[in-house]
């Protein structure tokens, strides 16, 4: 089984339009007032110098596989029908987490103690949008590294989304990843710290099944009403 390995990824362009899309806030009708606009003109450059994205990853060989379940090395599991069927004939299984770091959260609590609760919504959006541009970056630079080798890659999932409820089944992540070293905690109710985290798999392999350019939230029961699915449905 190889390391895992850190990358650090470029911060992303997001736009002021960005926030309002994390923030569900619907301004293709109707303008946002001037100093909604100018709320978040400065939450995002206050974001920009606060988020600092960094991901670790590592690859894991699939011995074998269930209908509800892969088995991985080192006696590991990972449960769930649609991975099983999504990954189901992979070779192996890259494992990637990543995060923004806590510096926005500690803003944000700061906000809201202050009572100062716009700054900190706005504050989280932009927290939001960041973490969701970083990780379609991530994933993109893994599927170039896999078609460097001649490989094909599922769409990325993530344990406690709606089709993957097992929040348990991020234990098994963190314990292939320890990503400890790039700031990561679970917490004991199985919550990643900081919150603007994001914890996947990806199958890898050469016979994989073809799902005609679906991604999880297609899988997903939240799709109708989740505004991150805009980004790039890779939350
Ligand atoms: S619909 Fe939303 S919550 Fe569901 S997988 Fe897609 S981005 Fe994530």
């Amino acid at each position: 089984m190889t390391e895992p390995k850190i990358w650090e990824i470029p911060l992303p362009d997001v736009s002021v339009e960005d926030l309002f899309q994390a923030e569900g806030a619907a301004y293709n009708k109707r303008p946002p007032r001037p100093r909604t606009l100018e709320l978040h003109r400065r939450t995002l450059a206050e974001a920009s110098s606060l988020v600092r994205p960094v991901m670790t990853w590592r690859e894991v060989k699939i011995l074998g596989a269930g209908e509800r379940e892969l088995l991985l090395e080192e006696g590991q599991k990972l449960t769930g029908r649609l991975l099983a069927r999504v990954a189901g004939t992979a070779e192996k299984l890259i494992f990637f987490a990543m995060t923004i770091g806590n510096a926005l959260d500690d803003r944000e609590e700061y906000y809201i103690k202050s009572g100062k609760t716009l700054e900190a919504f706005a504050l989280d959006a932009a927290g939001t949008a960041y973490i969701v541009k970083s990780s379609m970056t991530a994933v993109d630079k893994i599927e170039e590294h896999c078609r460097k080798a001649a490989l094909q890659t599922t769409f990325p999932m993530g344990p406690g989304h709606s089709y993957w409820r097992s929040l348990e089944d991020l234990q098994t992540v963190f314990y292939f990843l320890q990503p400890g070293q790039i700031g990561l905690r679970l917490t004991d109710s199985n919550l990643m710290m900081p919150r603007k985290s994001i914890a996947m798999v990806m199958g890898v392999g050469r016979d994989l099944p073809d799902f005609k350019g679906k991604t999880h939230c297609d899988f997903c029961s939240l799709q109708k009403k989740c505004q991150l699915n805009h980004f790039g449905e890779k939350c």
